[in-house]
């Protein structure tokens, strides 16, 4: 909880770093963009990684990211457009279709396959990497995997709406639940200058993700062009608007764990010891 303050509710947010994707490629030769998890931005605690895959050629994505593991945080997919195929070794299956979102708690450990799908020519999607607290990273797996028309949409008033996959927006929650870092995920859709201010737990690490159009966003009106990240300071509520084109961004944001992170590739852990550990029992 945050500690009670004159400021509370008050304070506005401010973007105080800019980061551009780097174009990146991964599982099976993937071409994506990754935002969050690399030499320029290496995470943003709880957020351990973000990308952003869009594609109208299949030859970009077809041999997708056969079976590899994960342990010790969370992978949420969210489908812009397309659908991504899902299958672990627990005999699990999913096809996740466009506008849904998986929310899979990785926990002690699971052994996936994802492959992307085009939908009429395209295949759009972002997957972000959320850790777990020390004392859930060896939880049991779990799945939320959400269809499009289970995320509600809530409209802001002129121009702006957004889809609510996880916490409170306006009154309207998320269909996405328990999760240790109580984190926000909000995916606005902006006309032309429009303006919305969104309300945000204020000790929350908070970044926004423009992926279409441009927006001026926080206390200064800092602009962000597709492609860009902003992270922002903490505070109650981030205003944004929406440049001439419009805006879609997402607004995510969650409760820093400040705890020490251990990470090799698909296993992030608390120590090297705990990273031994997974590789050992991936192997057996
Ligand atoms: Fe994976």
């Amino acid at each position: 909880m945050a500690t009670p303050s004159m400021n509370v509710g008050s304070k506005t947010r401010e973007v105080v770093r800019k980061v551009r994707g780097q174009p990146t490629s991964d599982g099976a030769g993937v071409q994506l963009t990754r935002v969050i998890g690399t030499g320029a931005l290496d995470s943003f605690d709880p957020f351990l990684l973000l990308d952003e895959f869009r594609s109208d050629n299949p030859n970009d994505y077809l041999a997708g990211f056969p079976n590899h593991p994960h342990r010790g945080f969370e992978t949420v997919t969210y489908m812009l457009a397309g659908r991504m195929r899902h299958g672990d070794n627990q005999g699990n299956e999913g096809l996740l279709g466009p506008g849904s979102v998986q929310w899979m708690t990785a926990g002690r450990g699971i052994v996936h396959s994802e492959f992307p799908e085009q939908q009429e020519g395209l295949m759009w999607g972002l997957q972000l990497w959320v850790n777990l607290p020390r004392k859930d990273k060896m939880t049991a797996p779990r799945y939320q995997d959400i269809q499009g028309d289970r995320i509600p949409e809530v409209e802001l008033g002129a121009g702006a709406r957004a889809r609510v996959l996880v916490g409170t927006l306006n009154g309207v929650a998320g269909p996405v639940t328990d999760v240790a870092t109580e984190p926000v995920y909000f995916d606005l859709r902006l006309d032309a200058g429009a303006r919305y201010d969104v309300q945000l737990p204020e000790g929350h690490n908070v970044f926004a993700y423009v992926y279409l159009g441009d927006a001026k966003i926080g206390a200064a009106g800092t602009l962000i062009a597709r492609g860009e990240l902003a992270l922002t300071s903490a505070g109650a509520r981030l205003p944004v608007v929406a440049g001439a084109e419009g805006a879609r961004l997402i607004v995510v944001g969650g409760r820093p764990l400040k705890e020490p992170v251990a990470r090799y590739g698909p296993f992030v852990m608390n120590t090297e010891q705990e990273i031994r550990q997974a590789f050992a029992d991936y192997q057996a």
